[in-house]
């Protein structure tokens, strides 16, 4: 099974600026000064070697996508920001190779940033797809519709050629979706949403973004953490600092890098992935959020350790 991220932002798509790449390579070409490279394999190795992630590279910029990849059969996806986008053009390119054009996609929630990637979705466009949606509100056909009506996109929901079909889906119960066994639990996030536990042939990934987690509330935080036992990988919102979620972003429905750290650490979770990017926070703001994440972790490590991945617009997890 293999997690891909194909987008990581929120709560508005952010791209670098022309000046933000100027001075990633200004600092590169200092950090190279002397040196020379035979071919472009050894410039890349020392961009690997010498310069940290946010130097050499990007978070990126795409709202919510991740894809729950078991290599052949249908598609699995949680959520379909602006990186549904560029899962659509992957998508073709696998569909050429000989997996099924039949897609299960599972909402989080409505939120226009998790949504707003579907009517550029190629697939959406073809009659031979068949495109399942999964989640806890009941109006999510509702959502779809509306952000395709006239006013606001050129193109109506009733144009996507695919088989479309709606699936709502209830907390505690168990599903079989594409050979994968699939939990939901609501989260506190305005008007709910829900993370999702996939498990197969021994794997298990938990997608939980858009989840406040209250200092106050000790059994909610319980029920979480056995929905994340001993998870392969967490998926966890980490929009915000812990100052930030305890101050004046409490209640806005996120959570912090270090709640994840301790939730995780007591479901006992082997990695842990950074995710739900403030669309304030630079490259190298991110960098050092993870840091401090990944530090908190080892002073807090009581056992095994938690690896704890900051998730980018591109990164695979292979579990
Ligand atoms: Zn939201
Ligand atoms: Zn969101």
């Amino acid at each position: 099974m293999q997690v891909r991220f194909w987008g990581t932002r929120v709560s508005i798509p952010t791209s670098i600026t022309a000046g933000d790449v100027q001075e990633k390579t200004v600092n590169a070409l200092l950090a190279a000064s002397g040196r020379t490279f035979a071919d472009a394999t050894e410039a890349r190795a020392f961009t690997e070697q010498e310069l940290s992630f946010a130097g050499r590279a990007t978070y990126g910029g795409s709202s919510s996508c991740v894809e729950v990849d078991p290599g052949a059969g249908d598609f699995i996806v949680c959520d379909m920001g602006s990186g549904f986008r560029a899962f659509g053009i992957d998508a073709f390119r696998r569909i050429g190779e000989g997996r099924p054009k039949r897609f299960n996609i599972f909402m989080s929630h409505l939120h226009w940033d998790h949504i707003m990637g579907f009517p550029f979705c190629g697939p959406a466009y073809d009659p031979e797809t068949e495109i399942n949606f999964y989640g806890g509100h009941a109006d999510m056909e509702k959502a779809l519709r509306r952000q395709q009506e006239t006013i606001s996109f050129p193109v109506p929901f009733d144009f996507m050629a695919a088989k479309i079909n709606f699936h709502p889906l209830t907390p505690g119960e168990t599903y079989e979706v594409a050979g994968h066994s699939v939990q939901l639990i609501r989260q506190y996030h305005d008007n709910d949403s829900y993370g999702y536990r996939f498990e197969k042939g021994g794997k298990c990934v938990v997608y939980s973004t858009d989840s406040e987690h209250k200092d106050d509330d000790p059994d909610a935080d319980q029920a979480f953490v056995e929905f994340f036992d001993k998870a392969d990988l967490v998926v966890f919102d980490t929009m915000y600092t812990l100052a930030e979620s305890l101050t004046m972003k409490e209640d806005w429905g996120h959570s912090s890098g270090m709640v994840a750290v301790d939730m995780c650490h007591r479901a006992a979770a082997k990695r842990l992935a950074m995710f739900h990017h403030e669309p304030i926070f630079d490259d190298a703001t991110l960098e050092s959020h993870h840091e401090d994440t990944a530090r908190y972790e080892e002073l807090m490590r009581d056992e095994s350790a938690l690896e704890v991945l900051c998730a980018y617009d591109g990164l695979t997890v292979d579990l």
